[in-house]
């Protein structure tokens, strides 16, 4: 039981939110706090109490035991804005309970417990079907006890500390005959294993199971047909990925109500794409009558991948000819490669997405200096990988060469990751075997308009003047073009110490199509805590204040300064006839 108690009047209705949404088993106390926090603690395997913490410390300072057996105690304060784990994190299981409490009130939930508070994630938030000894496992995770990963099948989990982990497969097998469980174990396995005491099962959903029917074939027959398969093979239905099968029989009832008892989708290939695919048992039946010499084990393999049970056909009891085909793959792991823009330099212009996906990869793949920048939202666990600058086709290699292997990556860059950045050689050494997905970041040149005023109203665009990868000549092209076209430029990589005369050639290149009025913008560390910007003109811009942490905008023939602001017109009609 969870024993409430409030004070005031916001704590009651918070109160009453808990006590309606858990009716059997919450319990309020009314009364005086005193007594009832007492009553509560000796009565209750849990308190939540709507009160400071310093007025809870004080009320059970005196009642404390010992952690075995003490309740575990929430405290939420008088805004719902934190549910505060106050004792018993563990034993008395109050961790979870400022979790749950916040997850219901919209509070924060506060934990200090060292485990805790390093962000492990829970098994079962892995996104994969889980089986076994969770809260176990978990448990000795939280208290930091060896936790061996036995990885079976590769796939992209999130950072999780173990303390072992990539076993083979042979070794797996020899494991399997031996009671060798003296720790606590992850096995990531599509095998219809029964988890050991101490083991959790992850499910990765590596199987595809390739399926022909004919039309009309029950859904029964199909299912039973798919379930004996896995069941003689010795595979786990949890694992299954999806049913395939050729286009033809995308919508064949069987097939669709089958999928949908499973729980997985339909994937179908053109009859043209599964003839080309190497199988081991094709026949003239199937090439009849939908074009491909091979439907199940075509469709199974389509993908890539090892056949684990060839073609096999249903039987059916009244001893008509069966109806439906299957066979099934274990499909390579997929890696999982995300390419993230840590924004401009500020912690609060990091998008949510890229937070999460920091916090989702397992391997980080960056220039150093970007790695110190978000070093702390890490997991415990994460493997960082970080160079230095000059090292680009290293770290492009080598994030992708970590993602073919399995591991979710996480490859950064300032600003966005594909602007002036690391996308684009890393994808260009990408194949299809890996997932990529892109988080979009705050660019240098937005920060740099946002601190400016409205400079990017109209068409703009971005220039990098370093000719360390691209000619002078190509850069000087795309400014002449810029300049003869009236678009608001922003330069990137404007000067170095190297690099000194390129900045106020180009700038010679606009001036001869701009007035030396246009306004410039000089942005240094944008969002950063040293940022300074300043408006100027094109005129008196001294190139000497620039350097490779500044970003330059140059205004159209429309832009103005007004107010102090760098504003180039939206081209309304209704503000040309304001003038
Ligand atoms: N991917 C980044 C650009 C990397 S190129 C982006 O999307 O913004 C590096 C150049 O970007 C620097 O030489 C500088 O010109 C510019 N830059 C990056 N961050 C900046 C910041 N916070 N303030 C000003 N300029 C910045």
């Amino acid at each position: 039981m969870i024993g409430l108690i409030s004070a005031t009047a916001a704590g009651a209705a918070a109160r009453d939110r808990l006590a309606a949404a858990w009716p059997d088993r919450t319990r309020v106390y009314e009364g005086p706090v005193g007594d009832a926090v007492r009553a509560a603690f000796a009565e209750c395997e849990q308190l939540v109490c709507f009160l400071a913490t310093g007025a809870v410390v004080r009320l059970v300072a005196p009642l404390l035991g010992d952690k075995a057996s003490d309740p575990g105690v929430v405290c939420v304060d008088e805004g719902g804005r934190f549910a505060v784990s106050l004792v018993g994190g563990h034993g008395g299981g109050a961790n979870e309970l400022a979790e749950r409490v916040g997850g219901l009130l919209g509070a924060v939930p506060v934990v200090t417990t060292a485990t805790d508070a390093v962000g492990i994630p829970g098994l079962d938030t892995l996104g994969l079907p889980v089986e076994g000894d969770v809260a176990g496992v978990t448990r000795a995770l939280l208290d930091g006890e060896p936790v061996v990963l036995d990885a079976e099948v590769a796939w992209p989990l999130p950072p999780v500390p173990f303390a072992a982990q990539g076993r083979t497969r042979s070794a797996l097998d020899k494991q399997d005959t031996q009671d060798t469980q003296d720790t606590y174990t992850v096995r990531l396995t599509d095998r219809a294993l029964e988890p050991a005491d101490g083991e959790v099962l992850l499910r990765p959903p590596s199987l595809v199971v390739g399926v022909g029917a004919s039309k009309g074939a029950p859904a029964d027959e199909v299912l039973g047909l798919v379930e004996g398969a896995l069941r003689d093979a010795g595979l786990s239905p949890r694992s299954v990925a999806g049913l395939a099968t050729v286009e033809a029989k995308r919508e064949e009832p069987g097939i669709v109500e089958a999928a949908g008892r499973l729980g997985v989708p339909v994937v179908t290939y053109s009859a043209g794409e599964l003839a080309k695919v190497d199988v081991p048992n094709p026949s003239e039946a199937p090439l009849t009558a939908v074009g491909t010499p091979s439907v199940a084990e075509a469709a199974a393999l389509a993908g890539g991948g090892e056949l684990l049970v060839p073609k096999r056909k249903s039987e059916r009891a009244d001893g008509q000819p069966a109806m439906a085909t299957c066979a099934v793959v274990r499909r390579p792991g997929r890696g999982r490669l995300a390419v993230v823009g840590l924004g401009p330099g500020a912690r609060d212009l990091l998008t949510p997405r890229a937070k999460a996906e920091l916090r989702r990869a397992s391997v980080l793949v960056g220039l150093d200096q970007y790695v110190d920048q978000i070093r702390d939202l890490l997991r415990p666990g994460t493997r960082i990988l970080e160079s230095g600058l000059g090292a680009e086709e290293e770290r492009a290699r080598t994030a992708v060469a970590e993602a073919r292997t399995g591991q979710a990556v996480a490859l950064i860059g300032s600003g966005d990751a594909g602007v002036y950045a690391m996308a684009s050689p890393a994808l260009a050494e990408a194949s299809d075997d890996i997932d990529v997905i892109g988080v979009p970041g705050v660019t240098a040149a937005l920060a740099a308009g946002a601190i400016l005023g409205a400079p990017l109203g109209h068409d703009h665009v971005s220039i990098s003047l370093s000719d360390l990868h691209t000619p002078w000549e190509v850069i000087e092209r795309r400014v002449r073009a810029a300049a003869e076209a009236d678009i608001v430029v922003t330069f990137y990589n404007p000067r170095s110490r190297g690099r000194d005369w390129q900045l106020p050639k180009a700038l010679a290149i606009l001036a001869e199509h701009r007035e030396p009025t246009t306004p410039v913008g000089v942005v240094r560390n944008a969002s950063r805590p040293d940022e300074s910007s300043r408006l100027t003109t094109l005129a008196s811009l001294d190139p000497a204040t620039v350097d490779m942490m500044t970003v330059v905008t140059v205004g159209n023939t429309a832009t103005r300064e007004i107010a102090g602001r760098m504003v180039t017109p939206r081209g309304y009609r209704w503000q040309e006839a304001d003038r």
